[in-house]
């Protein structure tokens, strides 16, 4: 493919590209890969150009083939982001970049493929599927020169990587026209003499029956013509790597598969389909259990076709698939068929106008979003894409479709997560059946629910979906996790003799001193006795003057420094201790039904986050003493060196502040967080002594400290 028949039949297409576009693309190519070459001594230019031919093949759109044409640049030349965005677009920026970042997971894959890695892979995909195209388009070509690479090793590692994570995606994709030739290629290269004596023998036997193939072929063409019905017939050539995969899996023997013939029947109507099926099975008979009707009843990558056996003119088994054209198409390019036959259509967004598969995708995302580990998804992806799948119905009549093996409860989780945690039995085809029933094609399910959630830690071990699973996990965890909650705030209550719940602030408080995450974390332990009651007394002793506590109670108003809107007399004052508010800044009180109004900085973290704005009420310093002490606290990041912290005390005392709470929050190898409550007059002077802190060698940062909430 040169770079003028490309341009070429850019412009020649009949589906609206912006040739412009495309070869100011290619020119771009051309001068970044400049004096590249491929490991084929061809220029480098020949891969772009290539891959962006596969994506004109399959009719997709300006930007996806613009997208083959730079998909490199990033990776291997000078070219930035920037200028694609410049001269192509957002777009086309956004593509390029997610197909630079597949690329990136290859070669982090040198031995075994990790599931952090597919993670990203989904992720990338899933934001836009034509990346996933450029990629797959990318890797049919790389593996058509595959044998140019001199390293073994590496030719290995990207055989199995295609055909253990690619092919089976473009299968997924509904590409088998794709996945066909990556799985060839790969196994050609994965096992040369096999793939050598397949081919060999198929060859062989291709030309052995090639009269009795051509028999069949008019017979059968003789029959359609004399019932009038147009149609073409195609031989169906046998996929060595299919072939091979069928003897390893079911034992055949090789005789037995490459006995067997097969054509393609493609008409224009799905009427004539059924015509074709009706007169072909009138005149030669069925074999048993052979037929499948996929039109009426699509597989999970939109496939349509009907397939069916039969013992044929020339008493042969023959097997036969009769569809329409476009059904033809999108059994071989799949969901980019999909992308061609419908203008507008648009993947980007998850409209409900998404073919099947790409619910697929969403499931997945599904898991990825409800946190699973990424091994738990790689697990699920391996079972569910290697899978058959099995169709089932609601008593509505949506069609549901699950991998073989699930039983009702993988339905009820498919419905929705809230009917699997509350279903408690199952109706099959109307009939009451236990919940574990394998599922068989055809089913109509009644899931039965109770009002509350009661779902059975054993159902994890039944259930074959991924996303029934991670469910059941999901829910247990939450109980488990809200149990313990519960019964260490019980036990923190009884040793702090409290009646009321802890507020939010006094436990982050606890949580720091007993180095937990938070609030949730430190109830946890207490509840799994990983904190002892009696570490719990320290607490109990200080709580009052703790040093996160968030409330000091201060004088009453008459000697306060405040002034407050609408306040009452013989109302307690109170500085919150979340954020210490001091003279010059901005104030907010909030009113509380029975402790009286707090004072907060407008800095504070916790006012918006805790408080509804009706309490909020107005308040600001008034007649403050110059010579009166605040309360603050600073956060400071020191070199871990001896007489740092002598250092930091002399300069305070020097600025006329006063130290007198210190907590180490945080101690790396090189570097502590210090807090320190720090007496001031006011903002201004606690600012002063920041700056000052800040000009000290061995400080790396120096910042006020609000409680983070
Ligand atoms: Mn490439």
């Amino acid at each position: 493919m040169s770079k003028i028949e490309l341009l070429d039949r850019s412009k020649k297409s009949s589906f609206g590209l912006n040739s412009k576009l495309i070869e100011e693309a290619y020119q771009f190519a051309l001068e970044s890969h400049k004096s590249q070459k491929r490991y084929s001594g061809d220029p480098y230019i020949s891969h772009p150009v290539a891959v962006a031919d596969i994506l004109l093949n399959l009719k997709l759109d300006t930007s996806t083939i613009i997208t083959g044409l730079l998909h490199d640049t990033l990776e291997d030349t000078l070219a930035t982001e920037h200028e694609i965005k410049e001269k192509f677009g957002d777009e086309v920026a956004v593509l390029v970049n997610g197909v630079t970042k597949l690329s990136k997971i290859e070669t982090y894959t040198e031995n075994k493929f990790q599931a952090e890695n597919f993670r990203k892979l989904i992720l990338a995909m899933s934001k836009d599927i034509r990346v996933l195209l450029v990629k797959l388009a990318d890797r049919l070509h790389n593996m058509r020169t595959i044998q140019f690479i001199p390293q073994e090793k590496r030719r290995h590692r990207i055989a199995s990587e295609t055909l253990e994570i690619y092919a089976p995606l473009a299968g997924r994709l509904g590409m088998h026209e794709f996945k066909d030739e990556l799985e060839d290629l790969s196994f050609q290269i994965l096992n040369p003499s096999a793939y050598s004596s397949l081919s060999t023998r198929i060859e062989y036997l291709k030309k052995d029956k090639s009269n009795l193939t051509d028999k069949i072929k008019s017979r059968i063409g003789e029959l359609l013509s004399k019932n009038q019905i147009g149609y073409e017939i195609i031989g169906r050539e046998k996929k060595l790597y299919s072939v091979w995969n069928k003897m390893q899996n079911k034992q055949i023997a090789f005789r037995q598969l490459s006995d067997i013939f097969a054509f393609r029947i493609v008409t224009k109507s799905i009427d004539d389909c059924y015509r074709i099926l009706g007169i072909i099975h009138n005149r030669w008979s069925a074999v048993p259990g052979s037929f499948k009707d996929y039109i009426s009843t699509p597989k999970i990558n939109n496939y349509q076709s009907i397939h069916s056996t039969i013992v044929g003119p020339e008493r042969q088994r023959v097997e036969l698939q009769i569809r329409t054209t476009e059904m033809d198409v999108v059994a071989d390019k799949g969901i980019a068929a999909h992308w061609s036959y419908k203008e507008n259509y648009n993947l980007i967004d998850n409209s409900s106008s998404d073919p099947v598969n790409v619910t697929w995708l969403r499931d997945l995302v599904e898991i990825l979003d409800s946190g699973g580990s990424s091994e738990e998804l790689m697990e699920a992806t391996k079972l569910e894409m290697f899978q058959d799948q099995v169709f089932c119905f609601t008593p509505k009549g949506d069609l549901i479709h699950l991998p073989s093996n699930s039983n009702s409860i993988d339905f009820a989780y498919a419905l929705h997560s809230e009917i699997g945690n509350r279903c408690v039995g199952c109706k099959i085809n109307g009939k009451p059946k236990p919940l574990y029933t394998k599922l068989q094609n055809g089913d109509e399910i009644e899931i039965l629910t109770s009002k509350n959630p009661s779902p059975s830690e054993t159902w994890e071990n039944i259930v074959t979906t991924a996303k029934a699973q991670s469910s059941i996990k999901r829910f247990f965890k939450k109980q488990e996790k809200d149990e313990f909650v519960t019964l260490g705030m019980k036990i923190l209550q009884k040793i702090l003799k409290k009646d009321a719940d802890i507020s939010i602030a006094e436990l982050e408080g606890y949580s720091k001193k007993f180095n937990r995450k938070n609030p949730d974390d430190f109830l946890i332990s207490i509840g799994k006795g990983n904190i002892r009651p009696r570490e719990l007394e320290k607490i109990k002793s200080k709580s009052r003057l703790s040093f996160f506590s968030r409330y000091r109670k201060t004088n009453s108003l008459d000697k306060t420094p405040l002034e407050i809107s609408d306040f009452q007399p013989g109302v307690a004052i109170h500085f919150a201790e979340c954020c210490f508010p001091l003279p010059h800044e901005n104030i907010i009180g909030i009113t509380s039904e029975d402790s009286g109004i707090f004072i907060h900085s407008n800095q504070c973290n916790a006012i918006d986050k805790e408080y509804k704005k009706e309490d909020w009420i107005s308040a600001s310093w008034k007649d403050v003493d110059p010579e009166q002490f605040f309360s603050s606290r600073i956060k400071v990041s020191v070199k871990n060196e001896p007489g740092s912290l002598g250092t930091l005390a002399t300069i305070v005392g020097a600025e006329k502040g006063n130290i007198t709470h210190l907590n180490i929050s945080e101690k790396g190898e090189d570097f502590f967080d210090m807090i320190f409550v720090i007496d001031v007059h006011d903002l201004v002077h606690l600012n002063k002594i920041i700056n000052v802190l800040a000009e000290v060698e061995n400080v790396s940062s120096v910042n006020r400290f609000l409680l983070d909430l």
